[in-house]
Parts: C-alpha cells; structure tokens; sequence
C-alpha cells in the first residue's frame, strides 16, 4: 500500500525522525526504510501533509507494513472510529455492546493506550468541560503532542480538541518573534504555548482554575515559562493590558460576541484579531464581521484578511474563523 512518506538523506535521518516523532507524525504501522542512500519515513494517516510538505520533500511510496501490528480492525472486522490524545482514546458511540466491543480491541491491539473513554455529554457551560465515560483504564489526565509541543491535561476538567490542530498551526504561524500575544479563552494554552516557542509575549486568561494550572505547568514543560503569563478570572475583568496586544485569539465560538468590547480595549494601534464563530451556512461571517465592526468603529479601521471554514459543527452550521486588522 502506498504511504507518504518524508525522505532524507541518510545522514539527517535520525534527526528528521525525531523532529517528526515529537508531532505525533510518525506511522506506527510502517517500518522505516533505506534505500540507495535516502531514508523514508512513513507518516501517520492523521498527519498534516500540507504543513509538512513546506519543511520537508514528501513522497508517496510501498512502505514495508509493520507485521507485528495488530490494528482494532484486525480484531473486530470492521474500521472503528476514534480520536488519540496523548494515551487516551475517545470514541462516540450510542451502543454501549459496541463500545465495549471497541474498547476491547484498542486494549488488546497494539496501539499505545491507556484509557479509553466515550462522550456521555455535549461540551457544556461557561467551561466548555464534556461529561465521559471511563470504559477502561482510570486515568484521564495525559500528555498530548502536536507540532512539537507538549500538553499536559485532564480531560475531564478541561476543553481540548486535537481535532483543531491544523487551525491553530495556521494561526501560529503568522506569529513573530517579539509580539505582543493575547489568548482572551486559553484553555491549557494550545495557542499560547506554540507563540510563545516562535518568541511572542503572551498572556492567556481563563475562567477555569484547572485550565489554568495546566497552561502554566505546560509553559514550564515546553521551556517558554518566561514568556507566558497565565490569568485565572474572566477575561473582561482583567486590569493592566488595555492598548496592549498585536494579536489577540477569541476561541469561545458561541459567544465570542459578548466579548469584543474587551478585545477592542486589548488592541493597541494596529492588531489582527483571530475570532472563532459558529454560524449557519448561508452567511457564515456575516454576523462576526458586524459584530467586529460594530464594537470597533469607528476608533479602528475593520479590514477582514481572511475568511476560514475550520469544520462542519452541526447540519448546516460552520465552525469560522475571521482574521481581523484593527488599525486605530
Ligand atoms: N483556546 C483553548 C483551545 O483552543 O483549546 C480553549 C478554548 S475553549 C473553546 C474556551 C475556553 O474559554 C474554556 O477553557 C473556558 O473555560 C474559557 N472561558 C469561558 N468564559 C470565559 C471568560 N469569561 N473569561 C475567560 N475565559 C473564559
């Protein structure tokens, strides 16, 4: 079977394979191979080939299968659908005699897994916290690894979704060194940590304590402690950075709204705006940019850079995300 796979040169291999080990990119099912003077190494299903494709040259080829895997589908005869965060697997499933049966097969396959757990509640409250079901293992705190970050965090007193990882790199990588960076809902710090790597100033607020604790334990485990100041409280009562930031990131989609007046007060003279929304299709940035340019204008010029689908939400409902210049 045909697998992308990052080539090098044999004498960068073990580097390339550590850069790529750190993102959680490298395939588990394929060897690594060797070949007139090149080393292949295979890339995850999950892998974000576009983003990869920038910093390395990614060719498709037969990589040799890992015959030692044993897959959950080799168990069960049918392809499962799952999530991986850090050892956890999160599946979805109503029926529970299915559940069991996956969560038997993850455990007894090769994939490295600690618990395994199933939504049992939609993301609710002000804290965005999912209820689950533990239906092996016990332990629902983990390290989580995307794009050479690590994360450490509970899911069962904290938001993160490892299916956002593509956004928040795109995001990311319009950081520069030296920028003032402010995450009004920071969660663990999936933003923060990553702009504080590229050399940004940052500060992320969040109303959940535990939130909190996680994202100053991962600004020290990430070795950017030094830049990162992590603020428990609702972010429209925090005093101290108004006139302040030259980005500032607004991911609460359903009620980012309700929030811009304090992001107008953060924004110094010219600052982009990464706000998230949750629209219907038929005008999916309309009601964001009104939202924006009713509380900014007119102390700022509202020019909208870029206007991104992240994901499907619901049945004709879009996950968006408005990039903003705010120039006073
Ligand atoms: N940015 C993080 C991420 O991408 O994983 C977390 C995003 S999560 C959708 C929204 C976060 O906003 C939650 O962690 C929640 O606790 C926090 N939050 C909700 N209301 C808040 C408020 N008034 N002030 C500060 N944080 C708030």
């Amino acid at each position: 079977m045909s697998v992308p796979c990052v080539r090098v040169p044999r004498e960068e291999g073990e580097a390339t394979r550590k850069r790529l080990a750190e993102r959680d990119v490298v395939s588990d099912l394929h060897e690594i191979d060797v070949v007139d003077g090149d080393i292949y190494i295979p890339l995850a299903a999950d892998a974000d080939l576009a983003a990869l494709r920038e910093e390395f040259e990614v060719v498709d080829r037969e990589a040799t299968e890992r015959e030692t895997q044993t897959l959950p589908e080799d168990i069960l005869g049918f392809e499962p659908s799952y999530e991986r965060l850090g050892d956890i697997v999160i599946v979805d499933e109503d029926d529970a005699e299915r559940a069991t049966a996956i969560t038997d097969a993850l455990i007894a396959s090769d994939i490295p897994v600690e618990t395994v757990v199933n939504r049992a509640s939609p993301i609710e409250g002000e804290l965005r916290v999912r209820e689950w079901d533990v239906l092996a293992g016990d332990d629902t705190e983990t390290v989580h690894r995307e794009y050479g970050c690590a994360f450490e965090l509970d899911i069962e007193r904290v938001y993160f979704s490892p299916r956002l990882a593509t956004e928040r790199r795109r995001v990311i990588e319009q950081v520069e060194s030296g920028e003032q960076f402010f995450d009004m809902f920071a969660g663990v710090g999936p933003f923060v940590i990553p702009a504080a790597k590229r050399g940004a100033e940052c500060v992320g607020v969040d109303l959940n304590e535990a939130a909190i604790e996680y994202l100053e334990r991962n600004a020290e485990r990430n070795k950017v402690g030094s830049r990162v100041t992590a603020i428990h409280g609702d972010v429209r009562e925090v005093e101290g950075y108004d006139d302040w930031a030259d980005r500032i990131v607004m991911n609460l989609p359903h009620s980012a709204d309700e929030f811009l007046e304090t992001a107008v007060e953060l924004a110094g003279d010219d600052s982009v705006l990464h706000y998230y929304d949750i629209q219907h299709d038929s005008d999916p940035f309309g009601p964001g940019e009104a939202a924006i340019r009713a509380a900014a204008e007119p102390e700022y010029d509202v020019s909208v850079e870029t206007q991104r689908e992240v994901r499907s939400y619901a049945p004709h409902e879009l996950n968006v995300c408005l990039d903003v210049r705010l120039t006073r």
